[in-house]
């Protein structure tokens, strides 16, 4: 049997050795904390929007977050780091901003997120266990012209009137009268990321092929005649036969230690929890403010709202004015929607690709293999990843 070494136990890290455990492998999960699941995937939007990939770099892009650059609340920030990787990083970002660029990245990722909805059928996990529910999708636009532009794309599902937008979600009736329209997507799914990874950590831990989890965090990727032959970390150095990098963000320095130079970059993200008391008007589908790049998702008993993406480097640190200003929007969209004196902060950084598509497969190095990168979308893709990785693999 041959062994494989995953290094992370956040979403991707776990998926991967549960697809490779399934694919006859042997394997030992290397996370750094004692918990899985507390880094990016913590306290994610919880959508699984297979149907709605829609990368960020686009044809238009550059030109609204300069527009952005000049709004309080904006959806996105950027400050400039005395750091070469944020600008390799944007440079690249920019030259995939054109709709062929958009185009080729949404149909490889709505080809993943297919795969990723039959994989996580699959594995059956229990609803109840991660809060999972079919909720549909709606997106709903606040101007004529991105809604004209959205319904020609090919994620696109059914168009609603702002009076339908209300009637498929109750919880929308304060902007009715801001609404240009929505686009409704009844296949898609929410769920609590955070307890799918301890969920499945479960299963691991049952598996008959998995060796052990080594808890503690890996520094360097030791290497010789064009393999990976070592990783040396806080628990000791490991070997195994192969090694899978799904450490997030982390990827990016743990590859640099073998020169690997991996086109990563953090997005960070945050996101309020508030709990729903009875008679609380909360959303039953799982809502996208798509101007504002806002989204909105019941999860069990819980309002979870995610939004920013902010270009600030590697800084976890909550920034009381961007959480003000969420929680407003917020306010002013769903006023009733939960209780937002008991509301939870969190932020976390999205390990995004210029272009928004993963990296999933083979390195420069024979035994070492990638699943990183997946940005804004990795609860969604992780298991249609993790399948590709362990069949790629395998073969
Ligand atoms: C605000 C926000 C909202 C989001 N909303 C959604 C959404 O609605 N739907 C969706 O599909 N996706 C969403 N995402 C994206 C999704 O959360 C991420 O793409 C996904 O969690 C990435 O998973 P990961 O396993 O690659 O990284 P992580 O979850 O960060 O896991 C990496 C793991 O590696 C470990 N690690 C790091 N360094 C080392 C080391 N040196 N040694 C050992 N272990 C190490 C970390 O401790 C961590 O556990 C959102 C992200 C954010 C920030």
């Amino acid at each position: 049997m041959q062994h494989v070494l995953v290094i992370g136990g956040g979403v991707i890290g776990l998926t991967s050795a549960w697809w490779l455990l399934e694919a006859g492998f042997g394997v030992t999960l290397l996370e750094r904390e004692v918990q899985v699941g507390n880094g990016a995937s913590y306290a994610n939007g919880g959508q699984l929007s297979y149907r709605y990939v829609s990368p960020l770099a686009d044809a238009g892009v550059p030109l609204k977050a300069l527009h952005w650059m000049f709004q309080q609340d904006a959806p996105l920030r950027f400050r400039p780091e005395l750091d070469l990787r944020q600008w390799r990083w944007l440079a690249s970002f920019l030259a995939h901003c054109n709709a062929a660029a958009n185009s080729a990245t949404t149909a490889h990722l709505l080809e993943l997120g297919e795969a990723s909805r039959q994989a996580m059928a699959e594995l059956a996990i229990p609803q109840e266990e991660f809060s999972w529910r079919e909720a549909g999708k709606l997106i709903i636009y606040r101007s004529r012209p991105a809604l004209d532009v959205a319904v020609a794309r090919p994620d696109a599902g059914q168009l609603l009137s702002p009076a339908q937008c209300v009637r498929c979600e109750p919880a929308l009736a304060h902007v009715e009268a801001a609404l240009a329209g929505g686009i409704f997507n009844p296949g898609e799914a929410v769920a609590d990321c955070h307890a799918f990874c301890e969920a499945l950590m479960r299963r691991i831990a049952q598996h008959p092929r998995f060796q052990a989890r080594v808890t503690g965090a890996a520094h360097q990727l030791e290497r010789a005649r064009g393999k990976v032959t070592g990783v040396a970390t806080a628990a000791g150095r490991l070997v195994a036969d192969h090694y899978v990098l799904a450490a997030g963000i982390a990827s990016r320095d743990l590859a640099a230690t073998a020169d690997i130079r991996l086109p990563l970059y953090p997005v960070k993200g945050y996101s309020l929890t508030a709990p729903i008391r009875s008679g609380d008007l909360a959303p039953q589908v799982s809502v996208t403010d798509f101007e504002r790049k806002i989204l909105y998702a019941r999860i069990g008993e819980r309002l979870r709202v995610a939004a920013m993406a902010d270009l600030v480097g590697e800084n976890l640190t909550l920034d009381a004015a961007r959480v003000q200003g969420l929680l407003r929007q917020v306010r002013a969209t769903m006023p009733q929607a939960a209780d937002y004196a008991q509301l939870a902060t969190w932020a976390g950084l999205r390990p995004s690709t210029p272009s928004g598509a993963p990296l999933i497969g083979a390195s420069r190095y024979a035994n070492l293999w990638l699943n990183v990168g997946h940005g804004p979308l990795g609860f969604t893709f992780a298991c249609g990843a993790a399948r590709k990785l362990a069949a790629i693999m395998h073969d």
